[in-house]
């Protein structure tokens, strides 16, 4: 049976890789040669065939030839080189920001170019943003790839062909020697293919693979490797929560009326679900071993009254609670709720925040260290070097769906007081389906609130074509006057920051012409948090009665008296986000509107998910319609589920192979218990050790 005991150890083995080198795969977690089989490419690209440029379609990325017809430097809104090339089929413009002098001398009329890169279409017709490219002599052939290019995950310095090479490598010296360990497990009839087969066909896909099913996640290759993967997360997860079990934390009892003075200053009393949240969680206080409980509940369910409610428990047996969420924006507002909530019975609450300034947060890390400050608020800047508690008995991780689970336990480690370790309280808006939270928060309990706040009227929801755009101003305005608030999502532009921001822009500027004598504001994530906390505190107060943001606001911000939320371009946005952010409206008693704007014609997919959104307001529903729209080949955005870090996994598209998991999960456990370590070191690597302290 092959061993891995008899592959190299050393990265340093291979050829080509010196100490440097090693380092730098070190933090793409490659520390062994093995590892390299497992760094999988995270796209592919077919430099196998050339496109006539007459044929090239905005948004493909493809290999053209061509013979530079004009070459120009322009300075409109910035400095860029710009190049037409032709091949007689059709012209295509290729742009630089960024060139060099030679490179400019070299890109002459009359040059003949090979590129390769993403057309789109520009100001002048379609072009090709920073194009890879080769000068071709004047009689030379165009030589083109042989295979699939594959395009591995980089990191600074890590170019791609050396990439390839080490992966060939690794390929030819640690593959013929790889166990598979599933190979016994799976039944005999399992379209999946072995081990071998998958990474070969990973890292070298022959001509003639077929790339859609590639792209989409869905090929057989793909699917064998994703199951091992999710294996190997849920194994290491059940470890976790075993060893957790074993482990002490301060018990937590009711000590006081703190709690019930506290829910009797609300002036709104508890949903069901809310109470039973709490119950299983106080249950779970009073234990000397840590909790680790998950709190799913749809958007504007009442999450964060549940976790202030817990905090109380810690603060009356004389310890601290740190209550962590995703963005500086969401502390902010978290700090507002809290100290409202309980300053009023004495606590203290600290605001850790990275726009304090030194003095403030000098005074903060004191508080911290001293215990005075009883409620700790904050980003992941929360566990940071320089910080240490008195007394952490407990840790609230907010819309855990931003963090990834390794993050949360590394941070649990960094809190624990001696022996003793934080108990764990984990929020999430996103629903999941069961089976997948079995498998995949496998390391904590759960407590579901199914219902929202009473007197909540669900939000009516409209999908209009763009060119519609000045009704829905019209209709801004009428909200406006009346009383209301609106906030205005603009497009999101895909891994574009820039471009984000100037569609914020424009669209603000639009805003203020079209509504004069409202107050428009604008939030965007380029913003520094300063600025972007005074803007939200604005509009929350009511001084502005608009809000144009970009996706920024998506997660957790709470206005009661927004009552309108348009959103644009909602056809590229995927279920889920549409979702969280038409949760930010609907929060009070009036009726509240969300307007989805489109561009017209409507893709297939796209029209279904608007009607989804029209059709229900429950979050677990919008999940499950989610998993059913997401067929293959659909591209839904760059984001994640992000409940952790996977090479090829996609929780939601692989949500079918979860009770596939458990089962292979219990046979290893009960049959080979010496696999399951190397399994977690396979596909965890290091990230598994946080728990092991
Ligand atoms: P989420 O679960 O999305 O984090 P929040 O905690 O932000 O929701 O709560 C949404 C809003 O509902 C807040 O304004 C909160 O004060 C209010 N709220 C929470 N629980 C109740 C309740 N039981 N009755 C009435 N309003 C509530
Ligand atoms: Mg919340």
């Amino acid at each position: 049976m092959a061993s891995e005991a008899a592959i190299p150890g050393e990265l340093t083995a291979l050829h080509g890789v010196g100490p440097a080198l090693a380092e730098k795969l070190g933090r793409l977690g490659v520390t062994r040669p093995v590892d390299l089989l497992f760094l999988l490419p995270q796209r592919y690209e077919d430099r196998t065939r050339l496109t006539p440029i007459g044929a090239v379609t905005p948004g493909s990325r493809v290999v053209i030839e061509g013979e530079v017809a004009l070459s120009e430097v322009v300075y409109r809104r910035r400095r860029s080189l710009l190049c037409r090339i032709s091949d007689g089929t059709g012209m295509l413009t290729l742009r630089f920001f960024y060139f060099s002098k030679a490179q400019q001398a070299n890109l002459v009329r009359g040059t003949r170019l090979l590129c390769y890169g993403e057309a789109r279409t520009g100001p002048g017709g379609l072009e090709m943003v920073h194009p890879e490219y080769q000068l071709l002599g004047p009689d030379e052939h165009v030589r083109l790839e042989q295979a699939l290019t594959p395009v591995y995950p980089a990191t600074g310095g890590l170019q791609q062909f050396r990439l390839r090479s080490l992966a060939a490598q690794a390929l030819e010296r640690c593959l013929p020697l790889l166990p598979d360990w599933l190979a016994g497990l799976l039944p005999a009839d399992s379209p999946l293919p072995g081990l071998h087969e998958a990474l070969r066909l990973m890292h070298r896909p022959p001509p003639g693979t077929d790339l859609a099913r590639l792209a989409a996640g869905r090929h057989p290759a793909q699917r064998r490797l994703a199951l091992e993967e999710m294996l190997a997360h849920h194994l290491s997860l059940r470890r976790l929560r075993e060893r957790s079990r074993d482990e002490v934390a301060l018990p937590l009892p009711r000590r006081s009326d703190l709690r019930e003075r506290f829910l009797g200053g609300l002036g709104f009393g508890l949903t069901g679900g809310q109470r039973g949240a709490l119950a299983d969680i106080d249950a779970d206080l009073a234990e000397a071993h840590p909790m680790m409980r998950l709190v799913q509940g749809d958007v504007g369910c009442g999450k964060t009254v549940v976790a202030a409610a817990a905090a109380l428990r810690a603060v009356e047996n004389g310890h601290q609670v740190a209550v962590m969420a995703p963005t500086e924006l969401l502390t902010e507002q978290h700090r507002r709720s809290f100290t409202r909530w309980l300053e009023p019975l004495g606590i203290s609450v600290v605001w850790l925040s990275g726009s304090l300034g030194r003095r403030e947060r000098q005074r903060a890390h004191e508080a911290i260290g001293s215990g005075s400050g009883q409620v700790v608020i904050g980003t992941h800047a929360l566990f940071q070097e320089g910080v240490s508690y008195r007394s952490l008995a407990l840790m609230i991780v907010d819309e855990q769906q931003r963090f990834g689970v390794y993050q949360r336990l590394a941070l649990m480690q960094k809190g624990a007081a001696g022996s003793a370790r934080p108990h764990q309280l984990v929020m999430t808006a996103t629903p999941i389906p069961r089976t997948l939270a079995m498998t995949l928060y496998a390391d904590l309990d759960s407590s579901v609130i199914r219902e929202l706040p009473p007197g909540r009227q669900p939000v009516q929801t409209i999908a209009l074509p763009d060119r519609r755009r000045d009704e829905v101003v019209a209709r801004v305005r009428e909200a406006a006057s009346a009383g209301h608030r609106a906030y205005w999502v603009c497009p999101l532009i895909e891994d574009s920051e820039e471009l984000d921001y100037q569609a914020a822009e424009s669209t603000h500027a639009m805003l203020v012409e079209a509504l004069p004598g409202l107050a428009v504001g604008l939030v965007h994530g380029r913003m520094k948090p300063d600025d972007k906390d005074a803007v939200m505190r604005a509009f929350a107060a009511g001084e502005l009665q608009v809000l144009v943001a970009t996706t920024v606001i998506e997660v957790g911000v709470d206005v009661p008296e927004a009552t309108l939320m348009i959103i644009e371009n909602a056809e590229r946005m995927g279920l889920a986000q549409l979702h969280q952010l038409r949760g930010r409206v609907g929060r009070g008693a009036t009726t509240s509107h969300c307007v989805l704007l489109y561009q017209a014609p409507l893709p297939e997919m796209a029209r279904q998910r608007l009607e989804v959104m029209r059709e229900t307001n429950d979050g677990f529903v919008v999940a499950q319609k989610d998993l059913e729209l997401r067929g293959p080949g659909e591209v839904l955005g760059t984001r994640q589920t992000g409940l952790m870090q996977l090479r090829v996994a996609d929780l939601l598209r692989d949500a079918d192979l979860a009770p596939l998991v458990q089962r292979l999960g219990r046979d290893l456990l009960d049959h080979s218990p010496g696999l399951v370590d190397p399994l977690i070191r396979r596909w965890v690597g290091d990230a598994a050790h946080y728990g092991n302290v």
